[in-house]
């Protein structure tokens, strides 16, 4: 008889943990507490118009194809990957703009418009990102770090790298210019991390977009998501929609099965993709928690969250990039509200979606669908987002209007809104946060959440909060890890 596994909740890490469990044999049921599956990946679709909801920047997709090699599948049956250029375009509150590419000769060129002096700087930051990558991608993120021994062996590799220094520190070491120091240090901001703490080792991501660059699934994120629940139900798999599991069944010291709406659901391995901190607290009771407390948990630090408006307009806006990043006149400023001081300032840098550039077929024929995300502080703010929603939503349209969208506001024809408290009551993610724990250092590889829980047998976790981490490349590689330290006890 096969062995039976249960997966909590339908984020890509999810999926993917499903998946492998189905390829190595075992009889798998995802239960997912909302009506479609994907989590922070899900769709909005309103009046002809569809909103990938959250995760649009495609990296990494050799991680996407491994999933439909374990069903003897390929990849190109089901989705389209198309190439994005540029990667970004970062434009500047003094309106200068960047086009950041993955072609080593046309981003030197991008530099020298900017800042010639920093053309060489540039190369040496490249290379630097290059070695970091072979360390801290190559042998971290698909590994277990259960053992503090394991963090210890990398540690000196880690160290030679400068991991103890922050992102925009390292940058800054070799290039001169303010404006690419952001340009080449916003990117832990794509996983909830602050360029300004989060280690050096997340410069991985420059070197990551460069070797196999950036992609947008025609048809949207969610396509490539109902793709891999596709592919899970070939492969035998059930999926239940509508099903918040309340409670993970325990005895022993040891995974008993789910209970999902009053009903127990008994089985040999429990796979939560659901935030761990919220399962610990919330779904487990503590008598079997020696560990994970919940005075432990809430000394942990979750990542900022987001506040994002999705729009149509009537018309189409033809010389925007598919991916912007429109920054404001504050960085580290900005980002000191948002991380430390957990308020929300009067002032944004602002990241703008719009598909319609990669995939006219995102809404109704002569119209283009858009959303606009813009970096806030979660919950600790306690800010009052019935209130201040929509009345955020109103600033962020109107600067668009007056800069980078021109006549947005009269040729709007929809507009609506998620905000932290989405995070927190949707996707029952602790304090609201949109990308899990926060990815520093003291909350990285051994010291994040284990793919396996110390305290519970036959107990797994995978997803954002889970080593390595947030972003589709790091749930997708959970995933991986979770394949390593199955050996049930
Ligand atoms: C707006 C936004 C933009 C982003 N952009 C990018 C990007 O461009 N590129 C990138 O790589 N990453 C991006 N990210 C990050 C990336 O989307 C996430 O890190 C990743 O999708 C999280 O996947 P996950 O496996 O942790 O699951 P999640 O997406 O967090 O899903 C967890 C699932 O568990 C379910 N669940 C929770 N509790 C229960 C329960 N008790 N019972 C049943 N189900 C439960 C939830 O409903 C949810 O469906 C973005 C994130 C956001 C929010």
């Amino acid at each position: 008889m096969s062995k039976t596994a249960a997966v909590v909740g339908s984020g890509l890490g999810g999926l993917a943990a499903a998946i492998r469990l189905k390829a190595k044999g075992y009889d798998v049921d995802i239960f997912e507490a909302l009506d479609q599956p994907g989590g922070r990946a899900s769709v909005f679709k309103k009046d002809g118009f569809t909103f990938d909801a959250g995760p649009t920047v495609i990296t990494a997709p050799y991680l996407v194809a491994e999933l439909f090699e374990l069903a003897g599948k390929d990849m190109r049956d089901y989705i389209e990957m198309i190439p994005v250029d540029p990667f970004y375009r970062v434009v500047y509150s003094d309106g200068s703009q960047f086009d950041y590419v993955g072609d080593e000769e046309r981003i030197l060129k991008e530099i020298e418009k900017i800042s010639p002096q920093d053309v060489e700087g540039y190369k040496k930051l490249a290379k630097q990102a290059e070695k970091i990558f072979k360390v801290g991608y190559s042998e971290l993120v698909d590994h277990p770090f259960e053992k503090f021994t394991d963090m210890l062996k990398i540690a000196p590799k880690m160290i030679q790298l400068k991991n103890y220094k922050s992102v925009y520190s390292l940058v800054s070491d070799y290039i001169k210019d303010e404006r690419l120091r952001q340009a080449f240090s916003f990117q832990p901001l794509l996983i909830g991390g602050n360029p300004f703490d989060s280690t050096s080792i997340y410069l991985l991501i420059h070197w990551l977009e460069r070797k196999w660059g950036v992609f947008y699934p025609k048809g949207g994120t969610t396509h490539m998501v109902h793709a891999l629940v596709q592919l899970f139900k070939d492969m035998g798999g059930r999926i239940h929609l509508n099903s918040p599991v309340e409670e993970i069944l325990i005895d022993a010291h040891t995974v008993k099965g789910v209970k999902v709406n009053g009903e127990s659901h008994l089985c040999d391995a429990v796979v939560c993709n659901s935030d761990p901190s919220f399962t610990y607290m919330n779904m487990i009771a503590p008598e079997w928690r020696k560990k994970h407390t919940d005075k432990r948990i809430k000394k942990l630090k979750p990542s900022m969250s987001l506040f994002v408006s999705y729009f149509g307009t009537k018309k189409k806006y033809d010389d925007i990039a598919h991916h912007t990043i429109l920054l404001g006149p504050r960085y580290r400023g900005l980002l000191d509200d948002i991380f430390h001081k957990y308020t929300l300032p009067d002032d944004f840098s602002l990241y703008l979606h719009a598909p319609a550039k990669s995939d006219p077929d995102m809404a109704p024929e002569g119209k283009e669908a858009f959303y606009v995300l813009s970096p806030v502080p979660n919950q600790y703010s306690k800010a009052d987002w019935k209130t201040l929603g929509p009345l955020y939503q109103e600033k962020i349209l109107k600067a668009l209007d007056s800069s980078y969208l021109p006549g947005l506001l009269d040729n709007l024809e929809l507009a609506f809104f998620i905000t932290p408290d989405y995070f927190e009551k949707n996707l029952r993610s602790v304090a609201g946060s949109a990308f899990g724990l926060e990815p520093v250092l003291r909350q990285s590889a051994y010291f994040r959440y284990h793919n396996r829980s110390e305290d519970i047998n036959n107990l797994f976790f995978v997803g954002a909060s889970t080593h390595p981490g947030a972003g589709i490349p790091g749930v997708l590689n959970s995933a991986k890890v979770l394949e390593k330290v199955l050996n049930e006890r």
